[in-house]
């Protein structure tokens, strides 16, 4: 990982995810004098913390960042942990400036520049890449409060494996991929009730033998932009679950209820007016953006980003890997690159058009 990084910066990118780590791969192509600023202590925290036993739902041929294919055969479903070591991997290979401990705290304009303010170091950047994933602030919904103190609570980030759980019945919270797949892990030990809050879409992951990302690859659909009419539609049914679905989950002895409404005691309550009795909560309810450090002004009313491709109103600033950015592979594995590749098009551009200190002299003539 990088130590002599300069604090004058043509690029900061920040966030040393896929994100981060594949559009470093094109501006140092480019020969861009950058820094890739992450806050973790290791590379592919995001992937490290997930838990044990998670398989990714692409296989491994939709899971390489540019100029490296996932090893191993391309149709198995590789681990958390095999992700995070080829991301550990490709840093390394590609010789990216990755600057580790590195959580940025503010960003502002300064002049033409951004001041890219951390702890103990602040640097000036001509351009920035926010790249610090779809998933900051893992929510938990405020009914959590009601529970008593011996109901053990956790959110889907902490969730590891079963073992520390305690024994009895656990409900897990939340129907999307990740409620499911804990649901189903924890029901080979545990009695497990899931809350389906609202329902999302079964898919298959694989039909008459290809995998469901086949079909979604050579048919273009996960190309399509969210602007498309296509695009909208899928977007508006953006919550698919892939592999798992209800009926799967009962044979697997899990009771399925509604949406969870209040929690009193030891007892959660669901939206039919049934209450269960339970030891211990999984909440898979998701995650908020928190761009709050970001004083820059490029966001709506409700604080979400306005962007165009990841390009904001701001010259310099871009955003990389946010859900449905292009289109629906911008925040996965596969597909992080297109979006990558045009943001580092666009910052050479942006460089190219800056005045240098000669242009700069001379105008002054
Ligand atoms: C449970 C789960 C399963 C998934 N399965 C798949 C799958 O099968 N296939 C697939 O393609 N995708 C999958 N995804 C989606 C997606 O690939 C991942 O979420 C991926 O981690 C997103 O990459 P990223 O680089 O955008 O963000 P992240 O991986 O979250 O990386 C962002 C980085 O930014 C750092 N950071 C955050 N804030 C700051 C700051 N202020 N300063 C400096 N650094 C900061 C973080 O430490 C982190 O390392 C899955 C996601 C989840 C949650």
């Amino acid at each position: 990982m990088a130590n002599n990084i300069s604090n004058s910066l043509d690029v900061a990118v920040v966030g040393g995810g896929q994100a981060g780590l594949a559009i470093g791969y094109f501006l140092a192509q480019q020969g861009t004098n950058f820094a890739i600023l992450e806050a973790a202590d290791e590379p592919a925290a995001a992937w490290r913390s997930r838990w044990d036993s998670l398989k990714l739902f692409t296989p491994a041929r939709y899971d390489g960042l540019p100029g490296l294919a996932f090893p191993g055969d391309p149709d198995r479903y590789p681990s958390q942990g095999e992700v995070a070591d080829y991301l550990t991997d490709y840093a390394r290979r590609f010789e990216l400036p990755v600057v580790l401990n590195s959580r940025v705290r503010s960003i502002r304009k300064a002049g033409q520049e951004y001041a890219v303010e951390l702890d103990d170091r602040t640097y000036e950047a001509a351009q920035v890449v926010i790249a610090t994933g779809p998933f900051q602030v893992p929510f938990v919904p405020a009914i959590a409060e009601g529970l008593d103190e011996e109901v053990v609570q956790l959110h889907s980030t902490a969730y590891r494996s079963p073992e520390p759980l305690p024994d009895g019945r656990i409900l897990i919270v939340g129907g999307g991929n990740t409620g499911f797949q804990i649901a189903e892990e924890l029901s080979a030990s545990r009695e497990v009730h899931l809350s389906i809050g609202s329902r999302q879409m079964p898919l298959p992951q694989k039909l008459l033998g290809r995998d469901l990302f086949w079909y979604l690859d050579k048919t273009g659909l996960i190309r399509k932009t969210a602007a498309s009419r296509i695009g909208r539609r899928m977007r508006q049914r953006e919550d698919t679950l892939i592999g798992s679905n209800p009926r799967g989950a009962r044979r697997r002895g899990i009771q399925l209820h509604g949406r969870a409404v209040d929690a009193a005691g030891s007892t959660v309550s669901f939206s039919d007016g049934a209450g269960l009795d339970i030891r211990g909560v999984v909440w898979a309810t998701g995650f908020r953006a928190d761009h709050s450090w970001i004083d820059v002004p490029v966001f709506d009313e409700a604080g979400g980003v306005v962007h165009e491709r990841g390009v904001t109103t701001s010259p310099g600033l871009y955003f990389l890997g946010l859900p449905w950015q292009h289109t629906r592979g911008s925040a996965l594995l596969g597909w992080v690159k297109d979006d990558a590749e045009f943001l580092a098009q666009k910052i050479q551009a942006l460089r190219a058009d800056a005045p240098t200190p000669e242009t700069e002299i001379a105008g002054a003539k």
